[in-house]
Parts: C-alpha cells; structure tokens; sequence
C-alpha cells in the first residue's frame, strides 16, 4: 500500500461501520478498527470522508483503490460480564485483530483543564459509562484469559492514567501484569506510564513480567510541550530521557517506545531529528498523526484541525528510513503500540 494512501485515511477516515472502536479514552486516538491491506488500521469514522468500502475494497470517490478492507468483527469476549457484574468490555477493548487494551486507572492526576494533555479523553469515556474507573487484577485476568481463548487474542497494552503517588501508576500496572501472566502465561504485555520518580519501577515492571514498555513523551519540542501537554510538561524531556536509558536497560533495545504525534506544530526537522536520538537510543519513536478527537480540549476550545496528509507522510517516509537503517521494527517490540501499528502508518512505510 502506498504510505500516502495509509495516512490519508489515517487523517481523513472511512465512510463504514465498524464493530470494533473506541470513542473517547487515553491518547490521542476515537477510531475505528479495519484490517486495511492485511495489517491493523485504526482510523476515523466519518461520514464525510471521501474514503468508502464497497465489495471488500477500498474507494476513494468513484475510484477503486483495490485495497482490500474489512472491518474487525466484534469479540466475542464483548458478550461476556464479570461475576460481580461488569461486562468485559468496560475492562479492556480489543483494538486491531489481536490486541487487548486496557486502561487501569481512567482518571488522571493531571485533568484539571489547565494541566490536562489537549488531544486526551480519558475520563470522557468514564464520564459516558463505557468503562469503570479502576480495574482490578482479578478482572484483567479473567478478561484477558477469555479474549485470548475466545478470539485469539495475541498481545495485550496496558495503559493508565498518571496516578498521584511517585510510581506515577507502575505499581498497579506491575501488579495488574502478574495476575494477567498468571492466568495468561506468556502473553506478551506492553506497559505504558509517565517516568517514575524511583525509575527502580522499571525494573519492577521488568520483573513482573512485562515485554515492553512505552514512556509517552508526545512531542520532543520543550514550547509544543508546554502547549498541547501543560501538566506533563513539568517533567522535562531530560527525565524522560533517563526513563528512557534505564528501560532500555532493562527491557532491552527496541522494547521500549514513545508516541511523537506529527501535527502539533513542531518543526519537521527537528521531529525526525528527534526520532533519531530516540533509535539511537533503542527506542522506538511511534509516528502518529495528531487527530482532533471529540471530547478533547483541542476540539472543544482549540478548534485544532487534523495536520496535512502530506506532512505526516513525510516525516513517516524519514521516519521509517532511519528504522529500517539501524534495523529496528515495530513488530520487534513484541507487544505494544508499535508491535500493533494500527494507529501509524509507520508499518506500512516499512517501519
Ligand atoms: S497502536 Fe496502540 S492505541 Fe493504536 S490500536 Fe494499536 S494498541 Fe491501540
């Protein structure tokens, strides 16, 4: 597939119905989940998107693209309820063909409006009764053994909103990790939290049982930062830097990643300058196009628009080229957002 076709659809969407979506939640994603070309692609439902699906295949106006497309049946572990009540589906949501996501903790110390990330909703989808504000170990067990017995679930990503207490989170993603493993063995787990304070937590998460990790920066530009990231934004980029370092030594090269959305407004250069440093360091930097997102502060106050498809595919194509160079891909990373891939168009552009 053409990487300019993968982000143009990223960017502009699909007309289709697709079971399999999330609206609201953590990051910087409300989409729909198709298998586009063969590989995972989440990306918006819009009625008014020149994109449309008819006999399987891609259409771009009148235009058959000839790519095939299908959009991701719904699990069957959506039908099931926890015995004390709660359906599986407020626990963790499929995203893809086989990943299992979960959010442990759907609030986030940093929602006040002042310091909240501008392109996140993740009490949103609290708020409107889709999920349930902490997951217990238990329940992420029993939804994690059934989606992986019922619809071949392969990899799991566990997010959370960033905690008050100085693990930022890790403690209860560690712990939420060995109840998985325990009835899940050797489910490949990617977490994802801010720096810790004691980046021992690290090591805590390896421990665990984690495959990988994500530390989520966003944006390298410390002033993008300050505008779309205020509250995260008092951690500077040197700490993430040493979060960095000390993941990459104990989960090992190309099993840590952060998110770089392309579309804030930071200097391209300096964006794929930035993901250079990051794969010199081992770290995969998952390209991703900002998308303007219901719910969001970027919509609601911002009125941010969606980026040009045409600067997205570059800094993708360059992007790409610098993890091809050093042989590093996202499928390596074994679980997580860039093992999955729906949300960049970085796989299709060979990264
Ligand atoms: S890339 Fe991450 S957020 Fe996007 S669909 Fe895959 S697991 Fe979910």
């Amino acid at each position: 597939m053409h990487v300019g076709t993968r982000v143009d659809v990223a960017i502009r969407g699909v007309r289709v119905e697709a079971p399999v979506r999330r609206a609201g939640g953590a990051g910087p994603s409300d989409d729909g989940h198709l298998i586009l070309d063969g590989m995972g692609a989440a990306v918006p439902l819009d009625p008014r998107s020149p994109y449309s699906v008819r006999d399987g295949r891609l259409w771009l106006g009148e235009t058959d693209t000839g790519l095939p497309v299908t959009p991701v049946r719904r699990p069957r572990f959506y039908d099931l309820t926890t015995a004390d009540g709660v359906p599986y589906e407020k626990i963790a949501k499929l995203h893809g063909a086989g990943v299992l996501a979960t959010t442990v903790v759907q609030t986030c110390v940093r929602y006040a409006e002042s310091d909240r990330c501008r392109f996140c909703a993740v009490e949103e989808s609290l708020y409107a009764g889709a999920t349930v504000a902490a997951k217990t170990p238990a329940q992420l067990a029993e939804v994690a053994e059934a989606a992986v017995r019922l619809d071949g679930v392969t990899q799991m990503v566990m997010t959370t909103g960033t905690t008050n207490g100085p693990d930022r989170g890790a403690r209860v993603l560690a712990r939420s990790v060995r109840a998985v493993l325990a009835a899940v063995p050797g489910l490949p787990v990617q977490v994802q939290c801010e720096p810790p304070e004691d980046l021992a937590w690290l090591g805590e998460l390896r421990a665990a049982g984690a495959a990988a990790i994500g530390i989520h920066v966003e944006s390298l530009d410390e002033e993008v930062r300050r505008r779309w990231t205020p509250g995260k934004a008092a951690v500077p980029v040197a700490r993430y830097e040493e979060a960095w370092a000390e993941a990459v030594r104990v989960f090992g090269r190309n099993r840590v990643s952060t998110y770089l959305l392309a579309g804030l407004g930071e200097d391209p250069d300096e964006l794929v300058d930035g993901a250079a440093r990051l794969i010199r360091m081992g770290v995969y930097p998952f390209v991703v196009p900002f998308r303007p997102m219901r719910g969001t502060l970027a919509v609601r106050v911002d009125g941010a628009q969606a980026p040009p498809p045409e600067l997205v595919r570059r800094v993708t194509e360059r992007v790409a080229a610098l993890l091809r160079a050093a042989g590093m891909t996202g499928a390596e990373q074994g679980a997580g957002c860039a093992a999955c891939g729906a949300c960049s168009a970085l796989a299709a552009a060979g990264g």
